[in-house]
């Protein structure tokens, strides 16, 4: 059993994939590790939000992730079929049950101490430069929860955010990008369906006042996850907000399901098998840190000597309305340094996972999930070594890349 009154060393808020994989690291490297989830199960945007594919894991034909997460994803299909399509630079489609069970059996065997149900709302320093603790609440009613080193992997930022660090949020830009909520239908005849890029084909034909679509086929077989929904010009920061892109959604998904069992050959016996329970979030708050990586570090593939990960996903700003948005695929991989997880405030915290100090653009390639596998498992390395230093900043950054090399991590650039 959890106890919530420990002192641990390294406290991870947040079950996403980065948040799992950081605490996997730290646990593993033999700190006492706590990880708080608001939710019931791990995951995050990729079990719970039912995103999918898991992408992108090299450029070229040439992995530039590796490491624990790469080896998690390749024993999952290896172990069954239906929980995975195979591994590859792109990246697999997971089944969301079994990537929830695999990662949950994972972080238990890493000795990781799980708390679900457990909303963090806030931090008490220590002094200006430390977080002494966080403040939590879930049914049992408001406590804290102490932590050598804390890592946010909210996604949102919550904790850097409730600990006063600065934070960019494109409302004034082009916009924080458009929420939407994935849904999975199954019972489709694949032996009746065209391929995929006819199924787009037709939806566009069909779809009248629907948004544009895609499908990405699920491991088993006669089902597919559908990115159909949008939910243009609202803040994902705000409940009400929250409220009114959940409602508009799920309407949306009934829509768009009736259209595509009418039009599409082999939907005609198909059901909507599960819509999310979690909203998908693209962007809320991209925190201030060190160094803040930005669009041209991203396009011209650019190294860093403090590299902790790498990644090569395409630039892909969704709109915040329904008009604009950005999309293209880079030529070769850059590295994310690890200036862009620790900020100049709290020396005590570490980020990870998509609210990494970033511009738009970068956060748009970098905020996937391949690189939030390698993102996590390289903060909990970090934390685990800050736990024996005074601050998150001045450890050997050396350390953690020779840690992550011996995990199979990929830090430096393919040959061009
Ligand atoms: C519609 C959509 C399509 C996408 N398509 C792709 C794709 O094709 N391929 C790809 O690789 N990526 C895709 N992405 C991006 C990707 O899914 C996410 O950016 C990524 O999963 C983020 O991972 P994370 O671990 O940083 O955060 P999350 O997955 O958001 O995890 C954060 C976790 O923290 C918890 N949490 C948050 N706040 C608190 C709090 N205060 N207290 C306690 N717990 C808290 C949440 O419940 C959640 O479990 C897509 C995203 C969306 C929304």
């Amino acid at each position: 059993m959890v106890k919530i009154n420990e002192q641990y060393d390294v406290v991870v808020i947040g079950g996403g994939i980065a948040g799992t994989m950081a605490a996997i690291a730290a646990a593993r490297e033999g700190s006492r590790t706590l990880l708080v989830e608001r939710y019931s199960a791990l995951g995050g945007m990729g079990t719970l939000g039912l995103v999918q594919p898991i992408t992108t894991w090299g450029i070229n034909g040439r992995y530039i992730i590796g490491g624990t997460g790469k080896r998690i994803l390749e024993e999952l299909v290896a172990e069954d079929k239906s929980a995975a399509t195979k591994m590859s630079t792109y990246g697999p489609c997971c089944d969301a049950e079994y990537l929830k069970m695999e990662l949950e059996k994972r972080a238990l065997e890493s000795k990781v101490s799980i708390l679900y149900h457990t909303w963090v709302r806030g931090v008490k320093l220590e002094n200006p430069e430390r977080i002494r603790c966080l403040l939590a609440f879930s049914k049992d009613g408001d406590f804290e929860i102490s932590g050598k080193v804390y890592i946010d992997a909210t996604g949102d930022g919550d904790i850097c955010a409730f600990a006063g660090i600065p934070f960019d949020s494109s409302e004034n830009e082009l916009g924080q990008q458009s929420m939407t909520l994935m849904m999975v239908i199954s019972g489709i005849d694949r032996n009746k369906t065209p391929d995929s890029d006819c199924i787009h084909t037709i939806w566009d034909r069909h779809r009248g006042s629907c948004h544009k679509g895609a499908l990405f086929w699920h491991p088993r077989r006669g089902s597919a996850y559908f990115n159909v929904t949008k939910a243009p010009g609202l803040n994902g920061l705000k409940a009400s907000d929250l409220t009114e892109a959940a409602i508009s959604c799920r309407r949306q998904s009934w829509v768009a399901y009736e259209l595509l069992k009418q039009h599409v050959p082999g939907f005609e016996n198909s059901y909507i098998a599960e819509i999310a329970p979690a909203l998908g979030i693209r962007e809320t708050r991209r925190i201030i840190g060190q160094y803040t990586l930005c669009r041209e570090d991203v396009d011209n593939g650019r190294h860093f000597e403090d590299v902790i990960a790498r990644a090569a996903c395409p630039v892909d700003i969704h709109p915040r309305n329904n008009d604009g948005g950005e999309y293209y695929a880079l030529k070769k991989s850059y590295a994310i340094p690890y200036r862009s997880i620790v900020t100049n405030r709290i020396s005590n915290l570490i980020m990870t996972g998509r609210c990494i100090s970033s511009d738009q653009a970068a956060h748009s390639s970098l905020r996937r999930m391949a690189p939030g596998f390698a993102l996590g498992e390289a903060a909990g390395i970090a934390a685990h070594i800050s736990t024996s230093s005074k601050d998150v900043r001045s450890i050997s950054v050396k350390d953690l890349q020779e840690a992550l090399l011996h995990y199979g991590a990929i830090l430096e650039p393919e040959e061009s």
